[in-house]
C-alpha cells in the first residue's frame, strides 16, 4: 500500500505552508491524472495537499480585457461560464470537449496546466493566446511555462494560483481526438490576436508549440489552402500505436485548414 499523509487546507496560506513543510509534498487538484499515477506507483509523494477547499484558487472574472480563471476551476465550470463564453468563446468550447462528464466535473484548468500532458488541450490555448500563469511566487508567460513533456517552469513546491488570458473572440480550437480517451491526437488552437495569427499545436508527442511558419504565411495574406505546403518541422512529431508521426503532422494541416474555414466560435 502507498503510505502518504493527506492534508486538506482551507486557505492559501495554509496550502503554501503545507507545500513548504516537506520536500516531497505534492498538490492534488481533480485527481484525474494524479490518482492513476499514484495507483500505477509512478509517484510516491510523502504528503498530498488537496487544493479542493482553498477559496483563493476559485473564481472566474473579467477586468477590462483580461480574463482570470482560478486554478481549481473545473473544466465544466470553464465550459459553462458566461464570462468565459463572452471573453474567449473558443476556450469555453475547448473545455467542453475535454474527456467525458466525469473528467470535466473533477479535472481542473490548473491541474491540466501544471501537468502539461503533451496531448492536453489547454496548453495550446494558453500558448496561442499569450496567457500568463500566476503562481504563489511569480507570474510566467506561457512560452516560458511549458518546457517539455510533462514538464513546466514550476519549481518544487510552487503552486499555480490562476491563469490570466487576454480576451479574444476571434479564435477556434479544432481537436482530432483519440476515440477512446478523447485526448488530442492533434489539437490546434487558432487565434487572431493584436499581434496577428497564432496557431498552437498539441498532441504532436514532443510538447505544445507554435507553428510560426504558418502564422507568418497568414499574416502576410497567404491563402488557407497554402497551409498544406508551409514548412512544419518533422522533428516535432513522434508516433505511437494511435498514429504515426507522419499522420499526426498531416493532421496539423487538416486542423489548421478546418479552424480557419469554420472561423471563430460565436460568442
Ligand atoms: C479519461 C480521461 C480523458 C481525458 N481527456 C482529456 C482531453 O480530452 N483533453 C485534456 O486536455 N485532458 C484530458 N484529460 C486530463 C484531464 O483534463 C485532467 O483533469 C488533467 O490532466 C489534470 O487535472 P486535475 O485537476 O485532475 O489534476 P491532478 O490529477 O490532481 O494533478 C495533475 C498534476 O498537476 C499538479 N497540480 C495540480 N494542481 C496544481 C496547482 N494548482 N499547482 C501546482 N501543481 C498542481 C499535481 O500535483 C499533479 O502533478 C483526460 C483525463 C482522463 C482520465
Amino acid at each position: 500500500m502507498l503510505d502518504f499523509r493527506y492534508s486538506r487546507p482551507t486557505s492559501l496560506g495554509e496550502a503554501v505552508a503545507l507545500m513548504g513543510s516537506e520536500p516531497d509534498a505534492q498538490p492534488l487538484a481533480g485527481g484525474q491524472t494524479l490518482l492513476p499515477v499514484l495507483r500505477a506507483r509512478l509517484a510516491a509523494p510523502g504528503r498530498l495537499v488537496d487544493l479542493g477547499r482553498v477559496p483563493e484558487l476559485k473564481g472566474i472574472s473579467r477586468s477590462g480585457d483580461t480574463l482570470t480563471i482560478g486554478a481549481a476551476e473545473t473544466h465544466a465550470a470553464v465550459a459553462g461560464s458566461a464570462v468565459v463564453k463572452a471573453a474567449i468563446p473558443a476556450l469555453a468550447a475547448l473545455a467542453g470537449g475535454i474527456g467525458d462528464p466525469q473528467v470535466r466535473n473533477r479535472g481542473t484548468i490548473g491541474g491540466s496546466t501544471a501537468n502539461n500532458d503533451p496531448a492536453a488541450c489547454y496548453p495550446s490555448a494558453l500558448l496561442a493566446l499569450g496567457a500568463q500563469i500566476v503562481t504563489d511566487r511569480r507570474r510566467i508567460d506561457a512560452p516560458d511555462f511549458f518546457t517539455g513533456l510533462f514538464s513546466t517552469a514550476l519549481e518544487p513546491g510552487e503552486l499555480l494560483l490562476k491563469l490570466e488570458l487576454p480576451a479574444c473572440t476571434q479564435a477556434r480550437y479544432v481537436k482530432l481526438e483519440n476515440a477512446a480517451s478523447r485526448f488530442a491526437l492533434i489539437g490546434l488552437f487558432h487565434a487572431r490576436t493584436l499581434q496577428g495569427h497564432r496557431l498552437a499545436v498539441t498532441g504532436s508527442g514532443t510538447g505544445v508549440f507554435r507553428w510560426t511558419e504558418a502564422e507568418a504565411w497568414l499574416d502576410g495574406g497567404g491563402a488557407v489552402e497554402g497551409l498544406m505546403d508551409i514548412p512544419l518541422d518533422p522533428e516535432r512529431f513522434t508516433g505511437d500505436l494511435h498514429g504515426s508521426a507522419a499522420y499526426r503532422r498531416h493532421l496539423v494541416r487538416v486542423a489548421a485548414k478546418r479552424a480557419l474555414a469554420l472561423g471563430p466560435v460565436a460568442a
